[in-house]
């Protein structure tokens, strides 16, 4: 069966020092729980990345926000896959909303970061969703077929398995304005049946694939109680500590 997962993404905050203390006070947080319904991830920036790994025990797994869309050499200011699996980091955030928006990152450059990613042993958490307009115009369901379609059916079933789907509604990021339980279900039960029609039933069945977008410690429980959310992929409230623990054992 597949995993729940709340992986929590610090985007470009914290200081080292206070990414080391948030990492060091979710670490206490998620030992101090017990046994817990879902894996957790924690995304801080790529500089923090190898401490944040040491003040870490085994129930919280570390996640680079990118990598590079190249394997190696002359791309000034980028990390490649192969050095974060050098520095045993076990998953990527790949296609974030804000990486496709501010970078210009294309489903084709998102499709070569995943296919780096897997070449190298690195677990995507590969994001998608639509923006407002898109969502008010009713196009919503052809543009995350289209961008799972474009960015990861080159895969075969075997890889595709190891990628976890996060779906982000752009207009909810940041913003506030959470999806509704019911919207959230309703898109996710269609990536579901996208990734059935290619891979078939099994892959799709295990397939974890995230909601996130301003999900907190108060809309969590309604949503990672939908049938097709298997948890979150958290931004704003994963940086307090006592927040992102009470979106864990939401479950
Ligand atoms: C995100 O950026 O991945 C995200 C979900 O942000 P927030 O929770 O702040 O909306």
């Amino acid at each position: 069966m597949r995993k729940n997962i709340v992986a929590g993404n610090w985007k470009m905050n914290k200081s080292l020092a206070e990414g080391i203390q948030l990492a060091k006070d979710v670490n206490v947080a998620v030992e101090a729980a017990g046994a817990l319904k879902c894996d957790v991830v924690v995304a801080p920036p790529f500089l923090h990345l190898t401490e944040v790994s040491k003040v870490t025990g085994p129930k919280v797994s570390v996640s680079a926000q990118n990598c590079a869309a190249e394997a190696s050499g002359a791309y000034t200011g980028e990390v490649s896959a192969a050095m974060l699996q050098s520095a045993n980091i076990p998953y990527v955030i790949i296609g974030h909303s804000e990486r496709r928006s501010y970078y210009g990152e294309t489903d084709a450059i998102l499709a070569k970061k995943a296919d780096l990613a897997l070449i190298n042993g690195l677990k995507p958490i590969f994001c998608i969703g639509e923006e407002l307009s898109q969502r008010d115009s009713g196009k919503y369901f052809d543009v995350v077929g289209q961008q799972i379609e474009n960015g990861l059916f080159h895969l075969s079933a075997n890889d595709f398995a190891k990628a976890v789907i996060a779906y982000e509604p752009v207009w909810a990021i940041g913003t506030g304005r959470t999806a509704t339980a019911g919207q959230a279900q309703e898109v996710h039960a269609f990536i579901r049946k996208t990734i059935a029609a290619k891979y078939g039933e099994e892959v799709a069945g295990n397939t974890t694939i995230l909601y996130g977008g301003s999900c907190n410690e108060n809309n969590a429980r309604e949503l990672f109680a939908c049938p097709d959310i298997d948890g979150g992929l958290i931004g704003g409230a994963s940086l307090v500590a006592d927040k992102f623990i009470r979106i864990v054992t939401s479950f």
